[in-house]
């Protein structure tokens, strides 16, 4: 703040300086930044009147301007510009206006200056030019900004120009407003240009899906931006490609979106490309088929479908009934070639809604959905094995193969897609087990069954391990004395704290899981062991028969892993007996053949269990080395009631005996049973008649008691 003195001070000297009024504007001038001037409209623009800021803006003291003396203005004006100043000049003098103009000097020390002059003609009575006054200002700085704002621009118009993504402003209602030539090349039109004029509303002409439109506009309204937003679009052409946008609103100080402007990608060729391999991903290469991932999806909508609509869908697990057989005997090109085939015929056959599924090796699953009745899925799978029925070439020879179906309905049978498709495999499995060639529907009683044979087979794993397994010993007697020669090693289990399991139940299933190995050699040890003593025991020998599954009969090497036991445990083979059933024999006779002389060759005896259930072996039974033919026990089972028997029993019994080998009937229960058997001259027997499988201290007794 002033004090009153103080203000008193500045009033007096402010009318001071107004009463010299010269004083006043010199002083203005001199402060002035930039340079008062008079000058004659001459050839020189002869200054007569400079003011002090002349050194400042030129570099010349006003001393050396006025009247030329060291300089002329002309002289200091640019050369490129003099022409343009004096013309600007001249037609403001003859229009009577002011001028305004910009241009360059060249200031005493050689720096290039622009300026900014503006200036008005003194004209005298007779309306003739006599002087021109005017203020020059020094503007480099503000054209240096200008010049790199303008850079700046140019700049950026070659970025926007030249970038390989499209650039582009648009309305809100969709006209462009703006864009680059890569928008336009990826829109596939031949300049900006035509692409503005012809693409007048985006919506419509540009998104395959216009409501993409929609959905971008309010992705805008919601975050004044997308980021990454895929959509099809067409070009020009009518070719569909994929492009991704990153944009953003642009608003007025108000807050008002003014437009939109943003870039765009051409991602056609990352999505052909993620598509490919999604492609590979959920189709099985071979088939082209979906493969199990797709199968997850379609089955968990199918199933959403399905609980929303209230209908039903049925899964069908198809199986290859001889793929492998065919594979491993004509090779990998004709599996191929049977697949393909397979699965063409599978697809012909369901309808567009229906899915045919590869899962892997000859695993096929037939997703039927909207099923109104069973008859439908009925009808689809007899359709579904007559067509795989049917004749495939394969190396230029015919085939027929089958398949085994096992089917689970939803919402009956699960609700839940593995739960569907597991019960659909245990029908699958129920139907390989009924002769094959058929299809099965899951029951709940299936499940049980499944769930005891999982229970089994958990439990059955330690068995051996915890000396759970047990031998029991049926005698096998003489037809004509009754006396015991012999004696089949028959497996029982108790599991913990459980009652006896019976062979015919865990045997199937230390098959299936490979248990037997190991299971086997537990009875062949045990077997091998127990003849020795009953060898001591008795006096005499018991040939000891044991049972071997088909799994362990394929094992390789057989005959050998048994010779070793034989040796290890001390027995003597001519007193162990294997008995191999008939159903052993699968296709390959010459491998089973060979087996047999084998074994035969390690010294021990051969008897075929259970024959007469497998005709197929009739033909080639001369070249078994066998000693025995064990009939089965559905031969003699009621034969009271089934005379029919009593003719096979004849004729099996005559086969063995033309062919050099004993026979046993198994399974006699009755004095008849074994009067006609003995009656028609079989030579041994084994049945309840005698004993029942009985623990081996038992056996023993037994045998002592009869002996004595
Ligand atoms: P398999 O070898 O044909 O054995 C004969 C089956 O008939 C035995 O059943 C036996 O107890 C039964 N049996 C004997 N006499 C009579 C009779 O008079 N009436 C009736 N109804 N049945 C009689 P088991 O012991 O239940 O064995 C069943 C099957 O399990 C055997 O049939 C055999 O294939 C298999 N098995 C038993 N033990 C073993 C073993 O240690 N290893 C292998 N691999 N399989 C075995
Ligand atoms: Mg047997
Ligand atoms: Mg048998």
């Amino acid at each position: 703040m002033n004090r009153p003195a103080d203000t008193q001070k500045i009033n007096d000297h402010l009318r001071l300086r107004l009463q010299d009024r010269g004083l006043m504007l010199d002083s203005l001038m001199d402060n002035l930044d930039g340079l008062v001037y008079c000058c004659l409209p001459d050839e020189h623009w002869t200054m007569v009147f400079v003011s002090s800021g002349c050194k400042q803006l030129t570099g010349y003291s006003p001393q050396d301007l006025l009247f030329n003396r060291v300089t002329s203005y002309e002289n200091i004006t640019h050369p490129d510009d003099r022409e343009s100043v004096r013309n600007k000049i001249s037609d403001a003098i003859r229009e009577h206006e002011r001028f305004n103009i910009e241009y360059r000097i060249i200031q005493a020390d050689g720096t290039l200056c622009w300026v900014w002059e503006r200036g008005v003609a003194i004209y005298d009575d007779l309306d003739v030019v006599v002087a021109i006054e005017g203020f020059i200002q020094d503007i480099s700085q503000k054209k240096d900004h200008e010049q790199a704002l303008s850079d700046a621009e140019i700049r950026y118009r070659s970025i926007f120009e030249n970038a390989i993504e499209g650039i582009f402003q648009t309305s809100l209602s969709g006209q462009y407003l703006d864009a680059n030539p890569a928008l336009a090349r990826i829109y596939g039109h031949e300049s900006v240009k035509d692409m503005m004029s012809d693409l007048v509303n985006i919506q419509t002409q540009l998104y395959v899906d216009p409501g993409r439109r929609d959905e971008f506009r309010m992705l805008m309204d919601l975050h004044g931006k997308v980021q990454n937003f895929e959509s099809q679009v067409y070009r020009k052409d009518g070719e569909i490609i994929w492009i991704s946008e990153n944009a953003r609103t642009v608003k007025n100080d108000a807050g008002e979106v003014l437009y939109y402007e943003g870039t765009v990608e051409d991602i056609t060729e990352r999505r052909t490309f993620e598509a490919q391999i999604q492609h590979q991903a959920t189709h099985d290469s071979l088939t082209g088929l979906p493969n199990r991932y797709l199968l997850e999806d379609r089955l968990q909508q199918s199933i959403n479908f399905a609980e929303r609509y209230h209908t039903r869908l049925a899964v069908a697990f198809v199986d290859l009934d001889q793929f492998k057989h065919i594979n491993d005997s004509l090779g990998h090109d004709a599996g191929d070639t049977l697949l393909l085939t397979i699965s063409e015929r599978l697809s012909a056959l369901v309808r567009d809604s229906d899915t045919v599924v590869r899962l892997g090796g000859d695993e096929f699953v037939i997703l039927l959905t909207s099923i109104q009745k069973n008859d439908y899925v009925t009808h689809t799978m007899k359709r579904v094995l007559d067509a795989i029925s049917q004749p495939v070439m394969l190396n230029g020879l015919e085939f027929r193969i089958s398949c085994s179906i096992g089917i689970s309905i939803y919402p009956e049978d699960a609700t839940q897609a593995n739960v569907l498709l597991k019960n659909a495999d245990t029908a699958m499995y129920k139907a390989k087990q009924s002769g094959r060639n058929n299809f099965q529907y899951y029951t709940h009683k299936l499940n049980a069954i499944l769930q005891e044979r999982m229970d089994i087979e958990r439990k059955l794993r330690n068995a051996t391990k915890r000396e759970e397994l047990i031998l029991y010993y049926q005698p096998k007697v003489d037809i004509e004395d009754n006396r015991v020669n012999g004696a089949e090693a028959l497996i029982r289990w108790v599991p913990e704290a459980g009652t006896m399991i019976s062979p015919a139940r865990f045997i199937p299933i230390a098959e299936e899981t490979g248990l037997i190995e190991e299971i086997g050699d537990w009875v062949l040890n045990t077997a091998c062991l127990q003849s020795h003593v009953f060898l001591k025991k008795f006096g005499r020998p018991i040939l000891v028969s044991i049972n071997i599954s088909p799994r362990q009969f394929q094992r390789k090497g057989l005959a050998q892993h048994i010779a070793e036991i034989i040796t290890r445990t001390g027995a003597d083979p001519q007193y162990i007996e294997l008995e191999i059933t008939e159903s052993t024999l699968a296709d390959d006779i010459g491998t089973f053949i060979s087996t047999l002389h084998e074994l035969k060759a390690i010294g021990v005896k051969l008897a075929i269990d259970d024959f007469g259930t497998g005709y197929s072996s009739m033909t080639y039974l001369k070249d078994f080395p066998i000693d025995r033919l064990k009939i089965d026990q559905g031969f003699v089972y009621n034969l009271e009631q089934t005379p029919a028997n009593s003719a096979i029993l004849k004729a099996i019994v005559t086969l063995g005996h033309n062919l050099g080998l004993k026979v046993i009937a198994e399974g006699v229960e009755t004095e008849f049973q074994r009067d006609f058997l003995r009656d028609i001259g079989c030579d041994e027997l084994q049945g309840y008649l005698f004993s029942k499988p009985i623990e081996v201290n038992d056996f023993m007794n037994l045998v002592l008691k009869a002996t004595h």
